[in-house]
Order: C-alpha cells, then sequence, then structure tokens
C-alpha cells in the first residue's frame, strides 16, 4: 500500500508524538486482562461450559457460569449476559422497564440520552408501550455549557417521585467529553446523599475496559451494555449484558423474559463459546481500539481539525469525534473509512433512516459482525455541526488503515 507524501509526513510526525500516550494504553490492558482471567479461574470455566443448550435452556452451567464471570468483572453482586438482546437498546430499555413502575420518574442528569433511547422513553399516551407511554414520567437535566453536571438543577429535579437516576458514560452523538468513572462516582454520591434510595444507573456502551475501574465498582445499582461492542471483543455475534445489584437484575431479567421466569431459561443457541472468549479478548481489542482512537486524533488535529477528546486526553470510551464543515466532508470522511474495511471495502456507504434515529445516518461498518463498532467503524448523523464519530479497530494497524483512508480519500474529493 502506497500513501501519499502528505500523509506519509504526519504520520511520521504523529507516531512519535503519541508513542508515551500508546505505551499508556498497554499499561491498562494488562490489569484489566488479569482481572478477566481471575474471574474466569474463580468460576473454574471449563470447556464443558462451552456447550450450549435447546428449548428452555433449564440448567444451562456454561450462561450461569458466564453471568458470575461478568459479575465479578464487573465487580456486581449479579450480571445477566444474554444473546437474546437484540442490541444495546434493548438492554437499557429491559433494565430500565424491568426497574421503574407507572407514576414513578426517570430522571438522566447527564443532558439527552442517546438517540435511540428517546422513543423508548417515548410521550405521554403514545401508543407504542413506551416508558412515558407507560405511566412513567422522564425528566432531564441539562449539561452545562462545559459539558460537566449541572449540580444545583440536578438537587432542584430530585423530587419523591424521582425513582432512576440515569446516566450516560459515552458522549453517544454530542461534542462533549465522556464520563470518567470517577466522574460517575462524584455523581452517585450527590445524589445518593439526596436521597439513598435512588436507583442510579449507567448506559455503559462503549465504556468497559477503557479505564480499570467499572461503574458497578462505584456503587451504581445497575449498568447495561452491548456486546457488539467493547465486552463482545469482537466476536460475540449478538447480544448484552446488565449488571448491578442483584434485586435490581432479576428485575431486568423478569423483564427480559417472564416475571418469575427471569434468567433460569433461555437457550443459548451456541453463542456461550464465543462470549465467554469474547469477554477474554475485550480487554487487549479495547486496547486495541484505544490507541487507534489516539492516532485518528492526533493525525486530525495535525490537519487542523477540532477533535474531542484531544489525542492526550484521558479518555473513558473508544470514540473519537472529529469535526467536520459541511455534509460533504463528513461523507467523504465516512466513506473513505470504509475504503480500509476487510470486508465490504468495495461498498460505498450513504446515508440513511436507520430505525430509531432522527436524522439519516451515514454508517462505515465493513465488519465481520453486522453493526460490530468494536471493529473500525465510523458514523454520523448528517446535521449540524458536522461531527464524524470514529470508534474501534480489532488490530491497532487496521485502525490506523481507517485513518489514513479517510484523510485519503479527503485528499482525492478535494477537501483537503
Ligand atoms: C450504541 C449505544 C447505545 C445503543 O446501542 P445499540 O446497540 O445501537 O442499540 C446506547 N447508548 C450509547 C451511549 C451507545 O453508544
Amino acid at each position: 500500500m502506497v500513501f501519499s507524501d502528505k500523509v506519509q509526513a504526519i504520520m511520521g510526525k504523529v507516531e512519535q508524538k503519541i508513542s508515551g500516550a500508546i505505551q499508556q494504553v498497554d499499561q491498562l490492558i494488562d490489569p484489566n486482562q488479569w482481572k478477566v482471567v481471575a474471574a474466569f479461574q474463580k468460576h473454574r470455566v471449563s470447556d464443558y461450559h462451552f456447550n450450549s443448550s435447546t428449548g428452555y435452556g433449564y440448567n444451562d452451567r456454561g450462561r450461569e457460569v458466564l453471568d458470575l464471570v461478568y459479575a465479578d468483572v464487573f465487580g456486581a453482586e449479579a450480571a445477566l449476559v444474554r444473546p437474546h438482546f437484540a442490541s444495546g437498546t434493548h438492554t437499557i430499555s429491559t433494565a430500565l422497564f424491568g426497574v421503574l413502575r407507572p407514576g414513578d420518574e426517570l430522571l438522566y442528569i447527564t443532558g439527552t440520552p442517546y438517540d435511540t433511547l428517546h422513543k423508548v422513553i417515548g410521550e405521554p399516551q403514545d401508543g407504542k408501550g413506551s416508558l412515558q407511554d407507560w405511566g412513567v414520567h422522564y425528566a432531564e437535566v441539562a449539561l452545562l455549557e462545559d459539558g460537566l453536571p449541572d449540580w444545583i438543577n440536578i438537587q432542584k429535579s430530585i423530587t419523591s417521585q424521582t425513582k432512576v437516576i440515569g446516566i450516560q458514560r459515552s458522549r453517544g452523538y454530542e461534542w462533549r467529553a465522556s464520563f470518567t468513572v470517577a466522574q460517575i462516582a462524584e455523581m452517585v454520591q450527590f445524589v445518593k446523599e439526596i436521597n439513598p434510595a435512588l436507583i442510579v444507573f449507567v448506559d455503559n456502551c462503549y465504556g468497559e475496559f477503557t479505564e480499570l475501574l467499572e461503574p458497578t465498582q462505584v456503587d451504581v445499582d445497575l449498568m447495561a451494555g452491548s456486546l457488539i461492542k467493547n465486552p463482545g471483543g469482537g466476536i460475540a455475534e449478538s447480544g448484552g449484558y446488565i449488571a448491578g445489584k442483584h434485586k435490581y437484575v432479576e428485575l431486568a431479567a423478569f423483564r427480559l423474559t417472564a416475571p418469575g421466569i427471569g434468567g433460569d431459561v433461555g437457550a443459548m443457541m451456541g453463542a456461550t463459546h464465543k462470549m465467554f472468549q469474547g469477554l477474554f479478548l475485550a480487554p487487549h481489542m479495547v486496547g486495541q481500539a484505544l490507541k487507534g482512537s489516539i492516532f485518528a486524533a492526533a493525525m486530525f488535529e495535525e490537519l487542523g481539525f477540532a477533535t474531542q477528546p484531544s489525542w492526550e486526553e484521558s479518555r473513558s470510551d473508544l470514540i473519537q469525534a472529529i469535526r467536520f464543515t459541511s455534509a460533504d466532508h463528513l461523507i467523504a470522511f465516512v466513506q473513505g473509512v470504509q475504503k480500509a474495511s476487510a470486508v465490504d471495502a468495495h461498498v460505498v456507504p450513504e446515508p440513511w433512516d436507520m430505525p430509531g434515529y432522527e436524522h439519516p445516518v451515514i454508517m462505515a461498518a465493513g465488519t465481520f459482525i453486522q453493526g460490530g463498532s468494536l471493529e473500525l467503524s465510523a458514523d454520523a448523523p448528517i446535521r449540524e455541526p458536522y461531527i464524524a464519530y470514529m470508534q474501534g479497530g480489532l488490530t491497532y494497524s487496521h485502525a490506523k488503515l481507517g485513518v489514513i483512508y479517510a484523510i485519503e480519500h479527503l485528499i482525492a474529493k478535494g477537501h483537503l
């Protein structure tokens, strides 16, 4: 592969500049990898756990041990890890419906949640079975201009109706920093001082293994994430997890299957092996993706673009946001990333009305798992300000190629 002189020149400079930050990622991978291995060992994972179940899936020991291993890795009392979760949104929705009842209020304290959750929250009497349709109240406290929580308004907004506090760790499609686990700990402490009975829920999508601790280790009661993102390690074929306090995880399980049945049924139909191996690989894969994001930030900063976070800032998710000046630039960037894929590199992504999103979304996802975004991928809602969100890369070398191809494509289109 031959790259242009321009790209080669900045790449040499950038690789030198970021070498210390890249080393820091290695120092993160080690303890996270060891933590996962220790949990496998504690629960004596054996190859018979990789066998699968059919029908009701009663007494599926692999499924039970997978739940225990996840709970340990996340420092939680319990976990529910299932291929039956169709997406991250489904997983989050299951957790929220599990613990909320008509008349309760859900209060998001990190601003408007991720796009696909808007319809889960819904509108009163929308006839769709959304939270508000069921009579759950919803409120949110916007973040302050600097992207930090608005403590004063959070305090004012917590009432006797407030049952669940929602926190989104990752930036989603927003130009803000992601919240570190330390910041989440501060939020938990703050709201529990007001009312210790509040259930704190964290949308942990894209956050797993980007730090040493997970939200459930700082007194978060319930959290959820997707297995086609970080904890699936790039090889789990579908699914999600919920982790947290035992009683809340059980309520979520009652919602996933049926009250009284919960997590005791659910045939795994061949998914268990890859879910275990994916979790084993996840700390390493997340490290590769983090390195890719650091490289992307540094390259685009060198070219004069605004990035969030910048290459040297600490990270609490995989996402690298890059701001462009027009829809054309944004589309060219995403199409350039697709050209670096091992799968479907010949396909040209176009914006489309993705289910659950309010604006057309363009997505580069030449992935082995459809839409798997621990793999090299980039996406953007076509709306102002024109921001592309890039993430993933199962190998650092591949993530680099994505950045290089995106830049080359922007040059070829006359945008650089
Ligand atoms: C991806 C994501 C979701 C939703 O997950 P899907 O699998 O796309 O449904 C929710 N919240 C955040 C922050 C996400 O990044």
